[in-house]
């Protein structure tokens, strides 16, 4: 399966979201507030393991796969292949937002109005459709 011209989008948002994918839209929404506390506070990796599992994540929705269960089990599957059983990218692939217990205590409850566009998120699909 593949998808072109995705987006990527920064919002502020609710803790207990990591990100989400509006389905039917080329939109992925990454939850600000948490990426910031992660790239603050956590390692490198750890914040590069992060991200790739929410993209992944969404990016399995995106191809229409609806089902949550699903994706976290076809997720945990690719980071498997792609990094190993024991690589720290493979265990946040199965519950994100697990991954760091302290998200929840980081106190936001609503969605900022302010978004910001990550731009050539999707480039090798962008130099392809021009
Ligand atoms: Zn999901």
């Amino acid at each position: 399966m593949n998808r072109a011209g995705l987006n990527l989008v920064l919002q502020g948002m609710p803790s207990s979201l990591g990100a989400y994918h509006a389905l039917g839209s080329n939109i992925i929404v990454a939850n600000k507030h948490i990426l910031d506390y992660i790239r603050n506070t956590k390692s490198k990796e750890e914040y590069n393991a992060y991200v790739f599992a929410i993209l992944a994540h969404e990016y399995l929705h995106s191809l229409g796969i609806v089902d949550e269960g699903e994706v976290r089990k076809m997720n945990y599957k690719l980071c498997r292949e792609i990094f190993g059983q024991h690589h720290i990218t493979t265990q946040f692939s199965i519950d994100p937002l697990n991954a760091f217990p302290q998200i929840q205590e980081i106190d936001t409850r609503k969605f900022e109005k302010k978004i910001i566009h990550v731009e050539k998120f999707d480039r090798k699909n962008l130099s392809y459709i021009q």
